[in-house]
């Protein structure tokens, strides 16, 4: 027996904490860039699980090693070897050239582990005096949902009612190299960043922005941490936003896609230094690098590189970009993006982003409305030449339509 897509939403509704405000589409099926409902409607997703299923929904490849790992060993803790740990970070390392890896689950785990060890660091190895560490953070950032975490948020919303939080903290605006250069003394252990601000409304910072924070990094002793949990593995058409500025992290943060949507999987990724100050008992995750993750990982990270979707990234985002660009509408007021990372911003005065997410659903597209005037598009990275100039289509209507 199925259930009425509008009895689900509203035990949904009636059952669960309201934390979210889903758009009014119930999705029972998914296989690459789409996804459908219970009444069989197809859409194209553009928003990917905010970037989780860069490889396209249920990948054949990667469900596969999902359901062979899972036949053979799911969960041993870390109080014992198993036999794709070791493998997972062979993997890893040679694709991004990092030394050092500390498997997570979620993204928010990630970041706090990075902030963990990088504390730890500032002390052990770089001399700041006992609990006098700091790390800079940008305004708008977001790094995800623990408490650690939004006390060094902007937004109202996600800060709002949680406190009292940590210290330690400090915060510059994003893209203004001298605010960063100001902020930095003998105590700054760290500067965690997004390469372009994803919640924020996909903030692309200036041209060379990061090659100056890269050497006031160098030359200061902070450790550079990436948050590339929503722009790495290839979503903004290389496999790490990083090499669009021409520079290498100290640390770097991934998630979401690690697993390209099956299983929460996170790492940090750094140098031998920074992680090396963790010793056993010091820091853990019951499910951490757990061989189920590590062989979902492994084959996510497979087809990401295989399957040529990092370059498949690169060019379908320009063309999509080159589409939008091109729509006639006085409802827009900029397209911006990197790879398949776009996001078009709509006149205040339109009324807002998510009705047009809503017309944009009735004519099969779902995408996120973002910070109020925001449409974000962000499609699993498999989607083709056809399959963008016929959303660009759709876009092309709704933008329109509201003229
Ligand atoms: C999604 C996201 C996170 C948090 O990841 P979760 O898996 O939701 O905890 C952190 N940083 C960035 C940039 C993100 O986009």
């Amino acid at each position: 027996m199925t259930i009425d897509p509008h009895d689900l939403m509203e035990m949904e509704d009636r059952l669960g904490a309201h934390n979210y405000h889903p758009l009014e589409v119930v999705l029972v099926r998914g296989e690459g860039v789409h996804v459908w409902d219970a009444d069989g409607n197809r859409y194209l997703d553009c928003l990917s699980a905010y970037s989780a299923v860069n490889q396209g929904h249920c990948h054949p490849k990667i469900r596969e090693a999902m359901i062979e790992q899972s036949a053979k060993l799911t969960l041993t803790s870390r109080a014992f070897h198993n036999d794709q740990l070791a493998l997972f970070y062979e993997d890893i390392a040679r694709l991004t050239g990092s030394h050092k890896i500390l498997p997570m689950n979620t993204g928010a785990e990630a970041v706090e582990s990075a902030v963990k060890a990088v504390r730890k660091w500032g002390y052990e190895v770089k001399g700041v005096p006992k609990g006098q560490a700091e790390i800079i953070v940008c305004r708008n950032n977001f790094h995800g949902r623990t408490m650690g975490i939004v006390g060094f948020s902007t937004d109202p919303d996600a800060r709002g009612g949680f406190g009292p939080f940590a210290p330690g903290f400090r915060v510059v605006p994003f893209g203004d190299l001298a605010a960063f250069a100001a902020a930095i003394n003998e105590s700054t252990v760290g500067f965690l960043v997004e390469p372009i601000q994803g919640e924020a409304g996909v903030i692309i910072p200036p041209e060379g922005y990061f090659k100056g924070v890269r050497e006031l990094c160098t030359e200061h002793n902070v450790t550079l941490i990436l948050d590339e949990i929503q722009t790495g593995l290839g979503r903004t058409g290389k496999l790490l936003a990083e090499e669009h500025e021409g520079i290498e992290a100290d640390v770097t943060l991934v998630g979401k896609a690690l697993s390209g949507g099956f299983y929460p999987v996170s790492a940090v990724l750094s140098n031998s230094e920074v992680l090396g100050v963790l010793q056993p008992g010091q820091h853990g995750s019951t499910f951490g690098g757990n061989p189920l993750a590590c062989a979902v990982a492994r084959a996510a990270l497979k087809a990401l590189v295989e399957e040529g979707l990092i370059e498949n990234a690169e060019k379908m985002g320009a063309r999509f970009m080159e589409g939008l660009r091109s729509i006639r509408s006085n409802l827009v007021t900029e397209v911006r993006g990197r790879g398949l990372m776009l996001a078009v911003d709509l006149d205040p005065a339109a009324g807002g982003a998510r009705p047009y997410c809503l017309k944009l659903k009735d004519k099969g597209i779902l995408a996120k409305d973002t910070h109020t005037d925001t449409i974000r598009i962000a499609p699993p990275l498999v989607i083709t030449e056809d399959q963008v100039d016929w959303a660009v289509e759709r876009f092309a209507e709704v933008l329109s339509e509201g003229a």
